[in-house]
C-alpha cells in the first residue's frame, strides 16, 4: 500500500464477490498477519500465494488468482497450455508452471513458488488454477483474461476431436510483441480516457468497477460505492477465488 511498505489488501474470507467492497478488504502484512481492525478473517490458503509473490516481486502491485473451470482444466493437462490458438500465441513462452503440493497453506512452499515464477507474470498452478500479476490492476486483469481465453479456446478445440493445427514459430514469436505493444497502448489510452471521464463525471458508473477504482484513485476521489469493487487502486492488492 502507498506509504506502508509491506502491507497489502486481500479479499475477506467468508464473503461472496458481490459482498466484497473496497472498505471490507483486509489489510495484512507480508507474513499474513491482519493489520488493524477487520470484521473478517482471511483465507490461509490465499496468504501463502499472495504474500510470497508480493514479497519477492516488488513490481507486482496486483496479483490475481482464479479457479475457473477452463483454467483449472488446462492446469490438469499433462502438457498444460498449447500455443496454437490466437490468445495463447500472445503469451507464448510467458507462462510459468508450479507443481501441485496440496492446498497452499504451508509457508515452506513459498520459495518453490517464487523460483518457478521467476520474472514471468503468468503462471499455471498445476492441478489447481491460474495466476497473473501486474504493475497495475488493468495490467494484471488483461494478462489473466488473455490466459483464461487461451484455456477456453484450447479446451473447445480439443473437444472437437479433430487434430489440432500448430502455429508456426514465426507467428508464435510475433504475437507476444504485438500483444505487449497493444497492451501498452490500450493502457495509455484507457488511463487518458479515465482521466477525462473523472474530470466530467463524479461517478462514471458505466465503466468497469476495477477501472472506476483506478480512475478515482487517479483523481483522488476513491470511495467504496460499488459492491463489485474489491481493489482500491493505488494500493498493492490481491484477489483470489473464494
Ligand atoms: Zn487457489
Amino acid at each position: 500500500m502507498p506509504g506502508a511498505d509491506g502491507h497489502l489488501l486481500i479479499n475477506p474470507y467468508g464473503l461472496t464477490y458481490r459482498e466484497v467492497t473496497a472498505s471490507n478488504l483486509v489489510k495484512i502484512d507480508l507474513d499474513g498477519n491482519i493489520v488493524g481492525p477487520s470484521e473478517w478473517p482471511v483465507n490461509a490458503a490465499g496468504l501463502v500465494i499472495h504474500t510470497a509473490i508480493h514479497s519477492a516481486r516488488p513490481d507486482s502491485h496486483c496479483v490475481m488468482h482464479t479457479h475457473t473451470t477452463a483454467g483449472s482444466a488446462v492446469a490438469c493437462l499433462r502438457d498444460g497450455l498449447d500455443w496454437n490458438n490466437f490468445y495463447a500465441a500472445q503469451i507464448y513462452q510467458q507462462v510459468a508452471y508450479h507443481e501441485f503440493e496440496g492446498i497452499t497453506v504451508d509457508p515452506d512452499e513459498k520459495p518453490r513458488l517464487i523460483a518457478d515464477l521467476g520474472t514471468r507474470n503468468l503462471m499455471i498452478l498445476r492441478n489447481h488454477g491460474l495466476l497473473a500479476l501486474g504493475a497495475s490492476v488493468p495490467a494484471a486483469f488483461t494478462a489473466l483474461w488473455t490466459l483464461q481465453r487461451a484455456c477456453e479456446i484450447q479446451l473447445a478445440a480439443q473437444q472437437s476431436g479433430q487434430p489440432l493445427r500448430p502455429v508456426t514459430e514465426k507467428a508464435a514469436l510475433q504475437s507476444p510483441a504485438l500483444f505487449l505493444a497493444w497492451a501498452f497502448t490500450s493502457l495509455t489510452v484507457g488511463v487518458a480516457i479515465l482521466f477525462v471521464s473523472c474530470a466530467f463525471f463524479d461517478r462514471p458508473k458505466t465503466l468497469p468497477c476495477l477501472l472506476q477504482n483506478d480512475c478515482r484513485a487517479l483523481s483522488g476521489t476513491l470511495t467504496p460505492t460499488s459492491p463489485f469493487c474489491s481493489i482500491p487502486a493505488g494500493a498493492s492488492a490481491s484477489a483470489r477465488a473464494q
